[in-house]
Order: C-alpha cells, then structure tokens, then sequence
C-alpha cells in the first residue's frame, strides 16, 4: 500500500514537473531599461537603447521558474526616435509570432512614446493572447534601477492565463495599465503612468497578477485594421492650440508637405482659434481629414454637430498623439469622415 502511494505522489510530481512553462519572447526595441551611463547616481544624461536583449534577460535570472523566455533585437533606439518602419515591423513580428505556439509577448520599449506604441499594436495584432510593453525610467546602471522588476512583472503578466483578451498591455511599477487609457503623466518618477480616464487595469504584486478593471472598448481581433501588407503608414500631424494661435501657417505648411491627416490638440473641450478654424475649413475642402482632440489631460471633446457637419471628427477621449495613430490606420481603410468618426467611437 505504502510503496502504490509513493508511486502515485511520485508520478503526480513528475506530470507537475513536465508541464511546460508559458512560452514568452521579448522583442527589445530600447530605452532607459537598456539605457547605460557611467555613474549609479546619475538617472538622466544616459544614453538610451545600448544594452542588448540577452544581457536584460540574464540580469534576471528569476524569470526563468516562471517562463521559457528567448528574446530577439528588433530595434535599440530612445522611444522619442520611433518610427513607422519599427511599428510595422513590431506588429508583423508579433503576429507571426503569436500564431505559433508561442503564449504572449513581452516588448522591452523607451517611455517616451510607449502608450503611442501600445496603441497602435492594441489596433493591429490579431491575437488574444497577451502583448506587455514594458519600460524603465531609471536606466540599467542606476542605483536602484526600476527596469528588472518590470521586466519580471511583464514576464508574469505575459504568461498569465487570465491576461488574454484584455488588448495590449503596459507593465510599469507594478500597475497594470492598457493600451487606450495608458498615458505618460510624469517626466522621471518611476511611476510615470496612469490611466487618467479609465483607471488600472491592475497590479502586480510579488509576480502575482491580479486583474480589478476590464477593457470597455474593441481592440486586437475586432478591429478592421490590418497591416500585413503595408510598407508605410499615412502622414498624419499633431497641431497643438495656444493663445495667439491664429495665423495658420504651420497647418498650410503641413498641409503642402504632404499631410493627409491633422490632430489638433485644442483647448479645453476641443476648441479651436477662429482663424485656425478657418484654414482648417479651407483645406479640409482640398481632402485634409482634421481629428479634434484636447491638451488637457482628462476628459472626452465636444464636437458639435454642425462641425461633424463639415467633417470635423471628434476624437472622443483619446490623447492627441493617441488620436494620431487612429486616424493614421483609419485612412488605411477610408477617406470618409463619418466612417472615420466610427471608427473612434469604437476603438
Ligand atoms: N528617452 C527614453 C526613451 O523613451 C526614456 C525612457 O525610456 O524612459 O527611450
């Protein structure tokens, strides 16, 4: 009887210990998590994107007992130089990847323009399984350096079973955050993002994840977006409002430089100076598709019907450089304002 038991607890040890760890890759694009300067005390002036994955993984070593982990470079730049190109590639790697066996990704990534990043995968990977985006704001030779504990945090998110179907997320000082709502709100603390509108999605605790809020809007697999094919993205600009902001020659020039799309980051609930307006109008007749979206942090615009009329699109509560990537994919698919407007009341 004594020896059928130890039989029985040893097999039950070994199916436990055969069963596979989630399969996670890290795509490195840089940043401060890869960011190196000369002394420990120093947490600005450092170069951004100089370490490579493989050293990122093996300072931690811990993230080995939760996930089969392989990482691959795909870019090594300061997030302020993202571009189009990496976009594209990033999104078509992660979805060839995620068709494979292969049970979340984990993008190493600056902070600077990350939620811009998380967006735009929340928009075009067509998946359900987790994509994290992950980022320091101290870099790896700081004291104190906040990047490896993101890092496994981004690992534990991404190899979460219950972290599918929540769109693309970001991982940073231990909250949770998704795409849509996640917005850079401070310049260096290494709690540097909130969800002004939404909330978190959740947090992280000792590698434990626990998810408290849910994704409201469509993402990933429910949007028409799809990028496979495409080489390059659609020129869209941001205009930022001020006062004085009248003469319009910044619109015109953009405009003549091949602009299709314009964010304008008005004031207060999307308002717009009079004459700005009026170019807008102008050129909006010449084909330019004009978004309206604010520069205050928090809160949906009001666009009024008579302005939909003529074809301004409400941006509804997304940031401008958020707006910018929407528009960017909506004229992928269409010229027409009252689609595009669909669009940002869906996504
Ligand atoms: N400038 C850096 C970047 O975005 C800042 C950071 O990663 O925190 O790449």
């Amino acid at each position: 009887m004594k020896n059928i038991i130890s039989l029985i607890v040893f097999l039950l040890l070994s199916v436990s210990c055969l069963e596979a760890k989630p399969n996670i890759v890290i795509l490195a694009t840089g940043g401060t998590i890869a960011g190196s300067i000369d002394s420990e005390l120093e947490t600005t002036g450092y170069k951004a994107g100089v370490i490579g994955i493989e050293t990122l993984i093996k300072a931690v070593p811990q993230i080995k007992d939760i996930a089969q982990v392989s990482g691959e470079q795909i870019a090594n730049i300061d997030s302020s130089n993202m571009n189009d190109e990496i976009w594209l590639k990033l999104a078509k790697k992660i979805n060839e990847l995620l068709k494979k066996d292969v049970d979340g990704i984990v993008i190493t990534h600056g902070t600077d323009t990350m939620e811009e990043t998380a967006y735009f995968l929340n928009l075009t990977v067509k998946s359900n399984k987790p994509v994290v985006l992950v980022g320091a704001m101290r870099p790896a030779t700081a004291m104190s350096a906040d990047g490896p504990k993101n890092l496994y945090n981004a690992v534990a998110l991404a190899a979460n079973k219950n972290a599918k179907n929540k769109g693309v997320m970001i991982a940073m000082d231990d909250k949770i955050l998704g795409a849509r709502g996640a917005v850079k709100t401070h310049t260096l603390n290494v709690d540097a993002f909130t969800s002004p509108d939404f909330g978190n999605l959740g947090y992280i605790v000792d590698g434990r994840v626990f998810f408290y809020n849910t994704i409201s809007k469509d993402h990933t697999t429910k949007t028409p977006f799809n990028i496979s094919k495409l080489k390059t993205l659609p020129k869209v600009d941001i205009l930022y409002t001020y006062s004085n902001d009248g003469s319009g020659v910044a619109t015109k020039a953009l405009f003549d430089n091949g602009t299709q799309g314009l964010v304008v980051a008005g004031s207060g609930a999307g308002s717009i100076h009079e004459n700005q307006k009026e170019v807008l109008k102008d050129l909006m007749k010449k084909g330019l598709k004009v978004a309206v979206s604010t520069r205050v942090v928090a809160g949906s615009v009001a666009v009024s019907k008579d302005d939909q009329n003529l074809g301004f699109i409400s941006a509804q509560n997304l940031n401008p450089q958020k707006a910018r990537v929407l528009l960017m994919l909506a004229l992928t698919k269409t010229h027409d304002s009252a689609k595009i407007q669909k669009y940002f009341e869906k996504y």
